[in-house]
């Protein structure tokens, strides 16, 4: 990761650089940001910068040795602690060691994630991550040996508020009586959470909220962003990376499932099988979640067409697109269909939530729609 990769932070990202021009680098810093001001991306680019054999004015090469494995994060002296826990393929201790490969997918996809998506990740969204003592265990044993390639040892811990409490004397320890060429970069979103004794052994760097001129430069230039919406996701996520690209999946998935509905819907009406089961089959690629999503978007859409039916349209919540379609769909959604029509949706997201298979319930809830839609 370049520093240029990081959205904004100039200053700190100057400041860093001086320390290591200066040889003046504090060997445990704790970089305090909220979500989405990117504490994780600039400690990798700071770790990458200080291991590189080649440095450029304000970043590294990115093409000597230790770039290059950086850049992949598979340098043998970087180091990542993170919360983890029990998942099916780690039923028991677990410790970052065991999900480096999940770890080293997800920090590529996004360095910006949010602790929930990393949840998601590991399949275990209904657990409570944490770093555990195995990994405070792990750290000291890393630190014993010589480093491999680099002149600097780098142990990047994540999320450092979700230390388990017994681990902390571990960790403490270390930072007291580091290995020498050790750089231990703690990043956290709350340093209110971070024990007193870990609080004052750490050099303490404060992250700023992400200013507009910087979020709308990446937003722009990665998404292709532009006008009202680029507007709109940059006012709306206040500084925060991580709601921005959130809002932004949002908005494209909302997109997807209101041209698809529109697609389906003339499919049904006009009962065409063979191109219902085309459009089945790109439908059954996007994934279980986004299918109960569209099915979600189908009933909104449903219940809309009915208000609009009964006079109350001003009460429905529509984009200028969406509302130009209700208004031609609508007399075609009416009280002799609206609640079959409901219950079908209903029991497809059901079913969807269940593992159906996807193909055969699309096809049958098309052809249930089709008939319905005749109902006038
Ligand atoms: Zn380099």
């Amino acid at each position: 990761m370049f520093f240029s990769e990081v959205i904004g932070q100039e200053t700190i990202k100057r400041s860093l650089i001086k320390s290591v021009k200066n040889n003046r680098v504090s060997h445990a810093q704790l970089f305090v940001g909220a979500e989405g001001s990117g504490s994780l991306a600039m400690a990798i680019a700071f770790a990458q910068y200080i291991s590189c054999e080649d440095k450029r004015e304000g970043d590294s090469c990115g093409k000597c040795p230790s770039c290059v494995k950086y850049m992949a994060l598979a340098h043998p002296d970087l180091h990542f602690i993170f919360p983890v826990a029990t998942n099916k393929e780690v039923p028991k201790n677990p410790r970052s060691d065991l999900f480096m490969k999940q770890w080293r997918t997800a920090v590529k996809d996004n360095p910006y994630m949010s602790l929930g998506q990393w949840h998601r990740y590991l399949g275990i969204e209904n657990k409570q991550a944490i770093i555990n003592v195995e990994d405070c265990n792990e750290i000291i044993k890393k630190l014993s040996l010589k480093t491999f390639e680099s002149e600097y040892k780098v142990m990047i811990i994540w999320k450092a508020e979700r230390l388990f409490h017994s681990a902390a004397p571990k960790l403490l320890k270390i930072l007291e009586e580091p290995p020498p060429k050790t750089l231990f970069l703690l990043t956290t979103e709350n340093s209110e959470q971070i024990i007193q004794t870990i609080l004052s052994r750490t050099q303490i760097v404060r992250f700023k909220k992400l200013d507009y001129e910087s979020l709308e430069a990446a937003l722009s230039s990665k998404y292709n962003l532009e006008g009202d919406k680029l507007n709109y996701v940059v006012k709306t996520s206040v500084g925060n990376y991580t709601e921005a690209l959130r809002l932004i999946d949002h908005s494209i998935i909302k997109e997807f499932n209101f041209i698809e509905f529109q697609k389906w819907m003339r499919m049904c009406f006009r009962k065409d099988v063979i191109k219902m089961m085309e459009w089945i089959d790109e439908i059954a690629k996007i994934g279980r979640e986004r299918q109960k999503s569209f099915i979600e978007h189908a009933l909104q859409m449903v219940r809309e067409c009915l208000m609009i039916n009964y006079g109350v349209g001003q009460l429905v919540v529509l984009t200028v697109e969406e509302r130009k379609f209700a208004n031609n769909f609508s007399p075609f959604v009416n009280q002799n269909n609206c609640i079959a029509m409901t219950e079908a949706l209903n029991k497809a997201y059901f079913n969807i939530e269940r593992n159906a298979n996807i193909r055969i319930l699309l096809l049958d809830l098309s052809i249930l729609i089709s008939e319905m839609l005749k109902k006038r």
